[in-house]
């Protein structure tokens, strides 16, 4: 792989909760992304997925770890030598609606980036924004419009062309359909993909639902409580899933052929994720894991294989254990 557009490096991300408990949110992830490329981050709510994201985008501080932004150590910089950065990264938002002004026209949102970094006034400003609104399938006059007056799958493709005026090398895209309606969840994945194969851009799309990730990925890493558990090309991750979290998230998302979904052994994980307030040690799995032994209350696995790896101690050169809704 060429030089990433981003890497990111041992990063580690604690903070103390008002009670002066310490969340453990990101501990020791590193991932990095080529020239556009998708990479799925999936998790459940707690794993820390979206922390990786707001460390990625400087909306919060590292414990640890080093973020580079096309070969750059954006890490520590000031907010003043982050502007030029800025123009490269761009986020999208999982609420469309929270994360658009409700004061300002669909066309001053989408032209904001424009005026931000000084790049176009006026009447070429217009033209852009123009352009914008035709690329994410909006109708033109939309742009006089307010964000209330438009349906949740129109606000989701005003972010879009709001994230993806200038052209950024990276987008951090944070559930952008998980508060949408299901039927208008494809319709935005599709302008997804086509936007990005269009524009090249390379994306770290982070969800809960692996399904959203099977169509967009190149590659996809799964993450439990503030670690990657395990991380490969899509086509590894969905036809031979080898950590039994993993497993067992794939049981669980829908598949469009109503025989194959009949036929498929569901595997259900008993109880919620601990809290990363008090990850358990050895294996973070070990509490929920239908095939756990003795070593893995206290020996932490370490991610292993070169490409698809996993971090499980049962996981081999051949593969990973076999779960089943019964167990092994
Ligand atoms: Fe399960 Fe042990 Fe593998 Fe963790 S290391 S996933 S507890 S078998």
């Amino acid at each position: 792989m060429s030089e990433p557009v981003l890497e990111v490096t041992d990063l580690v991300k604690h903070y103390r909760t008002s009670g002066r408990q310490v969340v453990r949110a990101v501990d020791g992830v590193s991932l990095a992304i080529g020239h556009g490329e998708v990479l799925g981050l999936v998790g459940e709510s707690g794993s820390g997925k979206s922390t990786v994201a707001k460390c990625v985008l400087r909306l919060t501080e590292p414990t640890a770890g080093r973020v580079h932004i096309a070969g750059r150590d954006i890490t520590h910089l000031s907010r003043r030598a982050m502007r030029p950065v800025r123009r490269d990264i761009h986020i999208v938002f999982q609420d469309p609606y929270s994360s658009l002004n409700p004061r300002m026209t669909i066309g001053q949102i989408i032209g904001e980036p424009l005026r931000q970094h000084r790049l176009a006034r006026g009447r070429a400003a217009q033209d852009r924004v123009a352009t914008m609104l035709e690329r994410v399938g909006l109708r033109a006059e939309l742009r006089h419009r307010y964000p209330h007056e438009l349906s949740g799958g129109q606000r989701q493709r005003v972010g879009l062309a709001r994230a993806l005026i200038l052209e950024p090398k990276l987008i951090v895209a944070d559930e952008p359909v998980s508060a949408l309606d299901v039927s208008v969840q494809a319709s935005v994945l599709n302008l997804v993909a086509d936007l990005q194969r269009d524009m090249g851009f390379s994306c770290l799309f982070i969800t809960h639902d692996l399904s959203v990730v099977e169509f967009l990925a190149d590659r996809i890493a799964v993450m439990y409580l503030g670690k990657i558990v395990e991380t490969g090309t899509r086509e590894q991750i969905f036809a031979d899933p080898r950590h039994p979290y993993t497993q067992a998230l794939l049981s669980a998302a829908p598949v469009p052929d109503p025989a194959i979904q009949r036929s498929r052994q569901r595997i259900v994980l008993g109880g919620d994720p601990p809290s990363p307030t008090h990850p358990p040690a050895g294996c973070h799995f070990h509490t929920r894991c239908p095939v756990a032994i003795e070593r893995c209350r206290l020996d932490p696995p370490a991610l292993f294989g070169d490409g698809h790896a996993a971090a499980c101690h049962l996981v081999t050169p051949a593969g990973g254990p076999l779960l089943t809704s019964k167990g092994v």
